[in-house]
C-alpha cells in the first residue's frame, strides 16, 4: 500500500498549528473587545462543524498509487495522501455478492446502513434512511453535491435520494429539487432536467435521452429559488445560496469523441475542483456550516475501460481538488475533510516495466524508471479502499473498517464534536 503510517501520523501539520492559533487569538480578541462587529466576534461562527467527503469513483489502493507515481514521482507526496490521519474501508454491499456497486456503497456512507446494490439512500428493505446532507439540514447547515459527470449518478443519490433503482435518474432529480433540497447541485447531466423534445442549453455531442419525461426540472429549480448555469460565464455569476450548474456531462463527451479536446477551450466545461471552489465560497458564509459531498466519477470509467488517460486525466483533478479543500481546510480547523472511494474499479496493478501485458508503460515522475499498469477484470472488485482525513473526528477514521464508519464519525462532526477522536 502506498501510503504508510508514517507518512500520515497524527501530527499536526505547521500550517494546521497556525490556524489554530489564529483562532486561539481572534477568540482571546473577543473577549476583550466586546463593541466588535458580530460577523468578527461570533464564536459560533468560529465553532460550526462542517463535512465534505471527497469520493474518487473506483479510486483503490492501486489507483492512489498510479496517482502518486506518475503525476508526483517518489518523494512528493500528492494532495490526495497529505492528511493527518489513514485507514481502510470494506466497501462490500448486503447480499448479491462481494462487490458492490456506487449507490450501495455511498448509501452505506450516507447513512449508515449496508444496502442492496442498485439501491441509494434505502435500507436493503427499500425504506428511506436519513442521510448526513439531510441531518446537516436539519442542523440548519448547508448542503451541497458536486459531480465530474450526471450529477444524478448513483454515488450523489446515495446521499441525497431515497430510491430502489439507481437508473431512475428523473426520480431522483425531482427527490433532489423536492425533498432532500440541496443548496447547490453542480455536475452534468442536462438532458435528465429538461422535458422531452426540449434541446436544452448545452450542444448535444450524442442525442438527448428523450424518454426522460415532460416536466421541466431547469424551470422548476429556478421557481424554487436555484440560480442556474449552463456554461463558464453563466457559472462565473454564480451568488447562491442556491445554484443548480449543468456544466460537465457533454464536456466529457466531447473530451471522448473529439481529437485532441482540450477542457481549457470548451466554454461549455467547468473544471470539477473550480466548481467545489465555489462550493466553498457560497457556504462559508454559512455561519452553521455545511455539508458537501463530491464524486469523481471519471475514475470509474477509467477502470470499466481501462484508460490509462481518463484515469490520470482524473487523477490529476481529484488531487487539484484536494488542494482546494486543504486551502480551505487551513482557514476553517472545524472542517472534517475526508478522502475516500466507493470502492475499486478494474482490478488494476502496478507492475515493473519490462513485464509483458498490461495497458501501457509510464513513467515515474522526476524519475528515470518506469511502470507498467494492468487492469484484471472490467468490474467492480471488493479490494477495500483506503481513506485519508483530517480535522475534527479524523482519528476516528484510522484502522480497517466498514464504509458505514464514515457516517458514525461525520454525524457527530455534523452534530458540533470538535474533538479529534
Ligand atoms: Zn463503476
Amino acid at each position: 500500500m502506498l501510503v504508510t503510517r508514517s507518512q500520515t501520523g497524527p501530527a499536526r501539520p505547521a500550517c494546521f498549528a497556525a490556524a489554530s492559533l489564529a483562532l486561539i487569538g481572534a477568540v482571546a480578541l473577543v473577549a476583550t473587545s466586546p463593541s466588535r462587529s458580530a460577523a468578527q466576534s461570533d464564536p459560533a461562527a468560529e465553532q460550526s462543524t462542517s463535512v465534505v467527503i471527497l469520493i474518487g469513483d473506483g479510486m483503490g489502493p492501486v489507483q492512489r498509487a498510479a496517482f502518486q507515481y506518475k503525476l508526483y514521482g517518489k518523494h512528493e507526496r500528492q494532495p490526495i495522501d497529505d492528511f493527518d490521519h489513514f485507514g481502510v474501508l470494506r466497501t462490500h454491499a448486503k447480499g448479491g455478492g462481494i462487490a458492490t456497486d456506487s449507490a450501495a456503497s455511498a448509501t452505506a456512507m450516507a447513512t449508515g446502513v449496508k444496502t442492496k446494490r442498485n439501491y441509494a439512500g434505502v435500507g436493503p428493505d427499500g425504506k428511506p434512511r436519513e442521510t448526513l446532507l439531510e441531518i446537516a439540514d436539519k442542523l440548519g447547515k448547508s448542503t451541497a453535491i458536486v459531480e465530474d459527470n450526471d450529477v444524478t449518478n448513483a454515488t450523489l443519490a446515495g446521499f441525497a435520494a431515497h430510491h430502489d433503482d439507481r437508473d431512475h435518474k428523473r426520480i431522483i432529480a425531482k427527490q433532489y429539487l423536492r425533498k432532500t433540497k440541496p443548496d447547490l447541485i453542480l455536475g452534468g447531466g442536462e438532458e435528465v432536467w429538461y422535458p422531452k423534445g426540449h434541446p436544452g442549453k448545452v450542444p448535444d455531442m450524442i442525442e438527448d435521452d428523450a424518454s426522460y419525461g415532460t416536466e421541466n426540472l431547469v424551470a422548476e429549480a429556478k421557481r424554487r429559488g436555484y440560480e442556474y448555469a449552463w456554461d463558464r460565464k453563466s457559472f462565473s455569476r454564480l451568488e447562491g445560496p442556491k445554484a443548480l450548474a449543468m456544466t460537465r456531462t457533454d464536456a466529457i463527451l466531447r473530451g471522448v469523441f473529439i481529437r485532441k479536446y482540450n477542457y481549457k477551450n470548451d466554454p461549455y466545461a467547468v473544471p470539477e475542483h473550480e466548481m467545489v471552489a465555489k462550493a466553498l465560497e457560497i457556504m462559508s458564509d454559512d455561519p452553521e456550516g455545511f455539508f458537501m459531498a463530491i464524486d469523481v466519477d471519471e475514475i470509474d470509467d477509467a477502470g470499466h475501460e481501462h484508460s490509462p488517460r481518463l484515469l490520470f486525466r482524473s487523477g490529476a483533478e481529484i488531487n487539484r481538488i484536494a488542494t482546494v479543500l486543504k486551502r480551505y481546510q487551513r482557514d476553517h480547523p472545524n472542517t472534517l475533510v475526508i478522502v475516500t472511494a466507493d470502492h475499486e474499479t478494474g482490478g488494476l496493478g502496478i507492475e515493473t516495466h519490462y513485464q509483458l501485458g498490461g495497458a501501457g508503460v509510464f513513467g515515474v515522475a522526476n524519475s528515470p524508471e518506469h511502470f507498467r499498469l494492468d487492469w484484471t477484470t472490467p468490474g467492480h472488485t471488493a479490494v477495500p479502499v483506503p481513506v485519508t482525513s483530517s480535522g475534527p473526528g479524523s482519528a476516528r477514521l484510522e484502522g480497517v473498517r466498514d464504509n458505514t464508519r464514515v457516517f458514525d464519525v461525520a454525524k457527530k462532526v455534523l452534530e458540533g464534536e470538535t474533538g479529534r477522536r
